[in-house]
């Protein structure tokens, strides 16, 4: 039996999904004003083996997960700068091109992490039409209100506002404070916001749309509700991202989502991943959540500079728990580095095959530990033990490994290739994507030979740039 814990009851629970076999996911995805952070890529390492341990167990996945390109502020709570127009002020790049680039760099670290693409990608600009109509349902249900700087959500005309985060709970608990301004409430969040006006003295934004009788752009909420339900249906089974998005993104999607349809729960299954965490610089050293903004930003690239391989950090995050804290240090990684290589060098002794029937045990052990709520510590404990006692076959380690990812029968970690080219080549495969993102085929086609020249070939497969040695 295959069982979960659920962010919105609190508790274990054993899946089922909506209809049969077939099971509708949706993971919040990156947003692409900056490169992903290992942190960020731990999230996205337990969606991936969520989405493995359904398939495992004969499901099919339909998976959506999006892309934010407009929208998100640097606060949480609507307040601060669009992070992507900020990204272009930073590099001097349009947001248009600062999209298309982190996007591509987001892709490409996935793929080196063995990361299962998703079914459908989703750009949050691709789908302004969609979360208009939301916003417009919203509006004509008599469920927002306007003030000097968009169209914001009452969370106080529905009663069941913040059950995700149990937030009445949390603010008897800890008389939590929000920044009111203009919100007639504390949660009130922003559907749409409105472009500073010519006169107003700020920057003219450079992604802007027409709507509701003035040029503006999506909050950052909407674009969930929106793109899951024109995916996966007004109704799916599960839905994920790291736990600080339980109080604000996830809390406001679901107000958004349910007074749209009138239907409940919109989601069945809330799954959130805990963080990696990093001690900070001063000299209390007290762990803190990595971030995009902090100034302990480690990327994948980083790693690889440190002679760290990917999928070294792959099983590195796989020895922790999704839902336990998780410290990083430069001395863990190295001992996780250690631990695969000898995993490997161990798993070569072993026969090819065996009796089917010499393995059950095992296979059922396993089986029990990736169904408790993804023990892929334990799943990892397991493969370690029978190996020792030489009781599995190369066969089921290779079958287990389409859990893992870690490519535990290949000699190298082919997929840290692509990862290990020289800055300059970089630039190159930067320049073409944005010579691409404004449709410049001749200089997209220049810049791949040259890049061609230095020994790569590149192609795009569904928005994605793929590069490989020749
Ligand atoms: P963002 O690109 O900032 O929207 O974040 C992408 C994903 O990374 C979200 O699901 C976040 O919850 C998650 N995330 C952010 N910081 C961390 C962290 N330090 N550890 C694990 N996940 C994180
Ligand atoms: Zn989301």
């Amino acid at each position: 039996m295959l069982e979960f814990y659920n962010t919105l009851n609190k508790k274990i629970e054993s899946f089922t999904p909506r209809v049969n076999n077939s099971v509708g996911l949706y993971t919040c995805g990156p947003t692409v004003y900056n490169y992903a952070h290992i942190g960020n890529l731990r999230t996205y390492v337990f969606e991936d083996i969520l989405k493995r341990v359904l398939q495992y167990n004969g499901y099919t996945v339909n998976h959506v997960m999006n892309i934010t390109d407009v929208g998100h502020l640097t606060d949480d709570a609507d307040q601060g700068e669009d992070k992507m127009e900020k990204g272009a002020q930073r590099e001097g790049k349009t947001a248009w091109d600062i999209a298309a680039l982190y996007t591509a760099s987001f892709q490409s670290d996935i793929q080196t992490l063995n990361i299962l693409p998703p079914t459908i990608w989703c750009k949050a600009t691709d789908h302004i039409p969609e979360q208009i109509a939301q916003v417009q349902t919203l509006i004509d249900k008599g469920l927002t209100y306007e003030t000097s700087d968009g169209i914001y959500f009452d969370t106080t005309k529905i009663s069941d506002y913040g059950k995700l985060a149990r937030l009445h709970e949390q603010e008897l608990k800890a008389g939590a404070r929000v920044e009111i301004r203009e919100k007639k409430n504390p949660h009130d969040f922003a559907l749409w916001k409105w472009s500073p006006r010519a006169d107003s003295g700020q920057a003219p934004r450079q992604m802007e749309w027409n709507a509701f009788g003035r040029k503006g752009f999506p909050g950052w909420h909407i674009e969930c509700s929106a793109m899951s339900i024109k995916y996966l249906g007004e109704q799916f089974d599960i839905h994920c991202g790291g736990i600080d998005h339980i109080p604000v993104h996830h809390t406001n999607e679901i107000a958004q989502a349910e007074s749209v349809t009138g239907k409940k729960p919109w989601v069945n299954y809330w799954l959130h991943g805990e963080h990696l965490v990093i001690e900070d610089n001063s000299e209390a050293r007290t762990n803190v959540k990595m971030a995009k903004s902090g100034d302990n930003f480690i990327t994948l690239q980083t790693l690889i500079e440190h002679n760290i391989e990917p999928l070294s950090y792959r099983y590195f995050l796989l020895q922790a728990h999704y839902r336990k804290q998780l410290q990083f240090s430069w001395e863990a990684l190295e001992a996780a580095q250690t631990g695969l290589k000898n995993l490997k060098k161990e798993i070569q002794k072993l026969p090819p095959t065996l009796e089917k029937e010499m393995e059950n045990t095992a296979e059922a052990e396993f089986l029990e530990a990736i169904n408790d709520d993804l023990n892929i510590p334990a799943a990892l404990a397991i493969v370690w033990s029978h190996t020792k006692t030489k009781k599995i076959s190369q066969k089921t380690v290779e079958h287990w490994d389409e859990i893992f990812g870690l490519d535990l029968l290949g000699g190298s970690n082919a997929s840290a290739e692509p990862l290990t080219i020289s800055p300059e080549i970089q630039k190159l495969l930067d320049l073409r994507l944005i010579a691409r993102a404004e449709k410049k085929w001749e200089e997209s086609d220049r810049l791949r030979e040259e890049i061609g020249k230095a020994g790569y070939t590149v192609d795009v497969v569904n928005g994605e740039q793929i590069i490989k040695k020749k």
